[in-house]
């Protein structure tokens, strides 16, 4: 028996969590429930999270949490229940199947069936944002080495359990050296320990648009969590259905399952909602708990059950299906179909699956790191880069001496374009003024000297290099 904490959710919600139970249980998944309440009534009720403290202590004493779609009410303040979740119990690995079921559902790629494994907590979802000047406003992009190594690891060891021929890596490296740059280099160290699996690496928008369009040519594919978020919505949808496809969220303690889609709340409480995306949940669920043989048991009747073309509306097409069934009727047809194998679609085994190896992240050896300059950025009104230059040049000191100014990071000075558009968001790059070492106070001294010269200085980022190799980007145009 494993304990689990189930959330119904909104909309549709209970309908598909009632009826994916009943299959789940009735193939014989040893459960024991803890059912919590989150989601739209929580919010309304004045939780701006959707979930009450009484409900996170459920939650991570049974550290596994299955849960039906909620709707988050319309206005500002509320937070995503589903982001909020997955940091707070450090999910860091998002695992989506998106496989076509051709010809019992309409899709304009029938071989496709790849897995999305997308980095869940980090990356623009940091959700490190602020306004800077009238005119611009920053979101901080943050990729961390354990993170990468989680996630990388998790693609291949999935991978490898799966039997699955290659991991794919999507980035955009080419413009973003450092962080995308840490995720690539990363996947290639990861790689090399596992050579039985291919590896290869896109740049994400021609990776993208292969995978919308040549599907087949993916198997694996991991990638930072923007990416990510958009990607895996397309490979669903490009399956034939969002409402097809499961998710699972995985972290070192707890893991959480779910259904891709929302809540549906126009079709909430019909009997016509399809539970298969969050009975894909719960077949990821079951073998997580190591039930394997129920979870194969399920897929394989699930399978069956569209081979026999018993659809729920969504799916439904005249020619192709069978049968037009309700929420309720879909589950009855599954469970019928429970000692039965599909024929035409491929069964699953899973009895094999062997753990994942995932062992704890180990911090390295620190690296040599030394100071290398400053950059100052400033809110300034003016459009003349060269004026600037002129305002700037004044708080230059014996050791530190501005070499270059950037506007939205392309070099406006020395030697810009006029074209250049300009902003009020100024990069001012401090180097030393010959080849001798910097250190903060430095820096200090420069601040002091731009508040004293009533230079608008709305943030500094200080230059390192690390093993002797600088780690920050040039201006674009240097
Ligand atoms: P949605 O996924 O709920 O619905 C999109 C479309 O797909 C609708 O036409 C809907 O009827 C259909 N659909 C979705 N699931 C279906 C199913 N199982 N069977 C049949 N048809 C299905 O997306 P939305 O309308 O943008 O969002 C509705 C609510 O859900 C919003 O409040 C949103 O915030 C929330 N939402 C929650 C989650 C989650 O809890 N994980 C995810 C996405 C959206």
């Amino acid at each position: 028996m494993t304990r689990i904490t189930i959330a119904k959710g909104d909309g549709i919600g209970p309908e598909i969590m009632d009826a994916t139970l009943e299959i789940i249980k009735a193939a014989g998944a040893q459960l024991e429930i803890d059912e919590i309440e989150v989601g739209e009534k929580v919010y309304l009720a004045g939780n701006t999270s959707g979930i009450s403290n009484e409900s996170w202590d459920i939650i991570r004493k049974n550290k596994i949490f299955f849960k039906a779609p909620i709707t988050t009410p319309q206005g500002g303040g509320y937070k995503s229940l589903n982001v909020t979740t997955r940091k707070f119990l450090g999910l860091y690995s998002n695992v989506r199947p998106c496989m076509s079921l051709h010809p019992f559902v309409s899709t304009k790629h029938p071989v496709m069936d790849i897995v999305i494994i997308r980095e869940n907590e980090e990356d623009l979802y940091a959700g490190i944002e602020h306004q800077q000047t009238d005119e611009v406003v920053q979101c901080l992009k943050l990729i961390s080495r354990p993170g990468c190594e989680k996630i990388v690891r998790y693609a291949f060891e999935y991978a490898k359990q799966q039997n699955r021929k290659r991991v794919t890596c999507f980035t955009k490296d080419n413009i973003m050296k450092q962080t995308d740059g840490l995720f690539h280099q990363v996947f290639d160290e990861i790689a090399k320990e596992y050579p039985e699996i291919e590896n290869e690496h896109w740049i994400i928008d021609i990776g993208a648009a292969k995978m919308a369009d040549t599907p087949e040519a993916f198997d694996v594919i991991v990638m930072p969590n923007l990416y990510g978020d958009v990607l895996s919505d397309v490979a669903a949808q490009i399956t034939g259905s969002v409402g097809l496809a499961g998710s699972a969220n995985i972290g070192e303690e707890c893991a959480m399952f779910e259904a891709i889609h929302g809540s549906a709340p126009r079709r909430a409480g019909q009997n016509v909602a399809n539970p298969s995306g969050l009975l894909q949940g719960a077949i990821m669920m079951l073998n997580h708990m190591g039930q394997t043989e129920v979870a194969e048991k399920v897929q394989n009747a699930w399978l069956k059950t569209l081979e026999d073309g018993i659809h729920t509306y969504d799916i439904f097409k005249e020619g192709v299906s069978k049968q037009k069934v309700g929420t309720k009727e879909f589950a009855a047809a599954v469970i019928n179909n429970l000692n039965n194998k599909p024929t035409i679609l491929k069964s699953v085994s899973y009895a094999n699956n062997a753990a994942l190896n995932l062992p704890k992240y180990q911090r390295k050896l620190a690296a040599s790191k030394k100071l290398e300059g400053v950059d100052l950025f400033v809110h300034w009104a003016g459009t003349d880069p060269n004026e600037l230059s002129k305002i700037i040049s004044k708080i230059d000191s014996k050791d530190l001496k501005l070499t270059m100014i950037t506007n939205r990071g392309i070099k406006v000075w020395p030697d810009g374009f006029k074209e250049t558009f300009c902003t009020d968001h100024w990069r001012c790059r401090f180097k030393p003024s010959e080849n001798h070492d910097i250190n903060n106070s430095n820096i200090v001294e420069l601040l002091n000297q731009a508040i004293s010269q009533n230079i608008d200085v709305i943030k500094t980022e200080n230059l390192y290099s690390f093993n002797g190799k600088p780690a920050f980007s040039l201006g674009q145009g240097q």
